[in-house]
């Protein structure tokens, strides 16, 4: 059964890299007009090329989820290349590890404009073309990091919760106007963004010392949060709005 009744548009932040790329790919093979949107021009680029290339329908557009005059521009871009936006996803996102004491207000301030205000920027630049078609998804990808803490992460944890709240308070909103809002929180998925931690020494040992811990032994793969995102945006998922779907193999419950 196709994914959906009529032609979609999806617009994926950071969708040039790792869950995003990968929501991105999963989505055009479904059948969706793709806008991959991130903060390089080149990267999202690519991306978009690499969708077409596999015989899908994708535009790559540069714009930093912080700068909201970027997103009103991107979106309008969507709208006018692609067709209304009505499935966002919202994987842009900026890790960060400091001590408490040691974090500065600037960087606090950095962590929150990202995550949680960026998510705010793109999902209200977007929700209009969805209430004109009365038919929306949206999935925000938080973190296992706001179901559990993770140490050195205040801001991150702070940041993510944040999105927690923000995705069930907005499904409230939009429920009556066709629109569903999910949260996805990864936990430990092999991605650009793992690798650079497991680089500067902030998982111990390595990727495999978690393997060992995980329930499923394993690392998740970018194409497990893809394939929840997948079912999250479908037309018969109408009846599952506000919901944290959590994709850790086991490390949270
Ligand atoms: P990733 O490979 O680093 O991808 C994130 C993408 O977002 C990158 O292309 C990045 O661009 C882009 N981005 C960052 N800041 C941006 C901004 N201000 N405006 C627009 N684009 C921006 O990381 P990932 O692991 O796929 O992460 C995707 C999402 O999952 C993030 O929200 C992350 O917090 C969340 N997450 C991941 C894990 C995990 O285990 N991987 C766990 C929990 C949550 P640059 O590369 O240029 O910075």
């Amino acid at each position: 059964m196709a994914a959906w009744s009529q032609p979609r548009t999806v617009i994926v932040t950071g969708g040039a890299s790792g869950i995003g790329l990968a929501i991105a790919r999963r989505l055009a093979a479904e059948g969706a007009a793709i806008a991959v949107l991130d903060r390089d021009e080149v990267t999202a680029t690519a991306a978009a090329d690499s969708i077409t290339a596999a015989g899908g329908q994708a535009i790559g557009l540069a714009a930093d989820v912080t700068d909201r005059p970027a997103i009103d521009d991107a979106v309008a871009q969507v709208r006018d290349q692609l067709g209304p936006p009505t499935i966002l996803v919202t994987s842009a996102g900026l890790d960060g590890f400091d001590r408490f004491l040691t974090i500065t207000p600037a960087g606090w301030e950095r962590i929150l404009a990202v995550n949680l205000t960026g998510t705010f920027h793109c999902c209200q630049a977007a929700v209009p073309d969805m209430i004109e078609q009365r038919w929306g998804r949206i999935v925000t990808i938080s973190s296992s990091s706001a179901q559990t803490g993770n140490p050195l992460m205040t801001h991150y944890s702070a940041a993510k919760a944040g999105v927690v709240g923000f995705t069930k308070a907005l499904a409230l909103e939009l429920g009556p106007q066709g629109i569903t809002v999910n949260t996805v929180p990864p936990g430990f998925v092999d991605t650009p963004m793992l690798r650079r931690s497991e680089a500067r020494g902030f998982l111990g040992t390595g990727v495999g010392q978690h393997e060992a811990t995980t329930p499923v032994r394993r690392v998740g793969q970018p194409e497990d949060i893809a394939a929840a995102c997948a079912f999250l945006v479908r037309d018969d998922a109408s009846y599952i709005t506000g919901q944290v779907i959590a994709m850790n193999g086991g490390r949270t419950t």
